[in-house]
């Protein structure tokens, strides 16, 4: 027997939590549905270390938030103080720390535990959609259910799409963009007993590009390695070793590779002799997946023009961050101490059922600024934003 809510978001990342907490906040009876066992999406085991995109950038002290209240409260769960106050500037912009990808997954549980509405089932994937008439040719076509994989039936009247990869629109027969081109993957490995007294005086985060650079220019390790990152933990003699691999890469050539890597960095670094593989990043992690075609899809051009939109309901100053598989990484700003804004109709399907809304790095966006909002402060300040979209049409 199917339960009816006025909500149900799918997805449980960064952007999932913000739209059920914010559908709940606004008086809705929300169901989350999540493939796997914890919230938290990417972030729970991507080794990601700092929230990007929550301030402005330039600014010379973070004193102004960029989005909203369910993001400003998500962060002062996570550091348990003023985010203002924990706030680290590295050149143009400024990161938050997250301690671990357990205390952000446990800070989403949190949040989500200050709203009795909502109900959350995890570790069961959306498999299936019903809707109301076939999409073709009728354009008022709703979703009036979705089936999990336990066989449950949950309906709603409104279906929020927090998957990172559009699923629940594919599913649903919206109209979706497969990037052709997709940016670098990552991946990664947390390292342990590592003997730091003899890394160089530079430490560690120098140490290991220079020389996967070298072993890269030499023909040793692949062109990707070029972009190995190494950052020392808090935690005595541990590291975090972050790749980037080609995109499309399969889970057991990525771990290969990750193994290869550690290797090396074993034969030719002494800080790493003796030194053991603590965590493996699970699977490839996608920068750039399918994404949902929008009423309107935001472009480089809107991102670098800081430009403004009437039906705005989010905004964003973190530069493009492009991975390109053939000429590297790529940055590119905002003009000084500005921001862009994102219209609601990046969340809304141009093709698909009128009750579908989507958040996070799936939203309508062309390649570029894709590679500028896809960043966690952004991604759930779209959620945010969904999650209210939704009551008004829902309640
Ligand atoms: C390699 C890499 C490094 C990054 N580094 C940083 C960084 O340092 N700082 C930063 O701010 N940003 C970083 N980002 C960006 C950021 O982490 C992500 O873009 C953001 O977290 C995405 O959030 P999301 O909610 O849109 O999607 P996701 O985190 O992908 O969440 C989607 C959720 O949907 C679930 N799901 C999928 N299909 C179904 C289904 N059928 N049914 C139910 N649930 C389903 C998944 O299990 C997942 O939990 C990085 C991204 C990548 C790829």
């Amino acid at each position: 027997m199917a339960t009816h809510y006025d909500i149900a978001v799918v997805g449980a990342g960064a952007s999932g939590v913000l739209a059920a907490w914010s559908a709940a906040h606004h008086g809705a009876r929300v169901a989350l549905v999540e493939a796997a066992p914890a919230c938290g999406g990417i972030v729970r085991h991507g080794l990601q270390r700092w929230l990007c995109g929550l301030f402005p950038c330039d600014v010379s002290q973070p004193n102004e938030f960029l989005h909203g209240e369910g993001v400003e409260r998500f962060c002062r769960l996570l550091v348990r103080d003023d985010p203002r106050k924990q706030a680290v500037r590295r050149g143009r912009v400024w990161l938050l720390p997250i301690a671990s990808g357990k205390v952000f997954s446990d800070c989403a549980q949190a949040l989500l535990a200050t709203k009795p509405t909502i109900e959350l089932f995890s570790q069961d994937p959306v498999v299936a959609t019903t809707l109301s008439t076939p999409l073709n040719p009728s354009p008022h076509a709703k979703i009036t259910a979705v089936t999990l994989l336990s066989g449950k039936t949950l309906e709603a009247s409104v279906f929020i799409d927090c998957t990172g990869q559009a699923e629940l629109s594919r599913l649903a027969g919206a109209l979706i963009d497969t990037p052709h081109e997709p940016a670098l993957a990552g991946f990664g490995f947390e390292v342990e007993g590592l003997q730091l007294s003899e890394a160089s005086t530079f430490g560690l985060a120098i140490d290991v590009p220079k020389a996967c650079r070298i072993a890269v220019e030499s023909g040793v390790l692949e062109l990707e390695a070029h972009y190995t990152t190494c950052e020392v933990s808090e935690e005595s003699g541990c590291a975090w070793v972050r790749m980037a691999l080609p995109p499309g890469v399969r889970d057991d050539a990525a771990r290969s590779a990750a193994q290869a890597l550690f290797s090396f960095l074993q034969r030719q670094l002494p800080a790493f002799k003796g030194s053991r593989m603590r965590t493996l990043i699970p699977y490839p992690l996608l920068r750039e997946a399918p994404r949902l075609c929008g009423r309107y899809m935001l472009t480089e051009g809107d991102v670098l023009s800081a430009c403004t939109f009437e039906d705005a309901i989010a905004r964003n100053s973190w530069p493009i961050e492009r991975w390109d598989p053939e000429k590297g990484i790529r940055y590119g700003y905002l003009p000084e101490g500005q921001w862009h804004e994102i219209p609601a109709r990046c969340l809304q399907p141009v093709q698909g059922p009128s009750n579908l809304l989507c958040a996070g790095m799936m939203l309508s966006a062309d390649s570029s600024a894709q590679a500028s909002i896809r960043v966690i402060a952004t991604c759930m300040a779209t959620g945010e934003a969904a999650g209210k979209l939704a009551v008004q049409h829902a309640l």
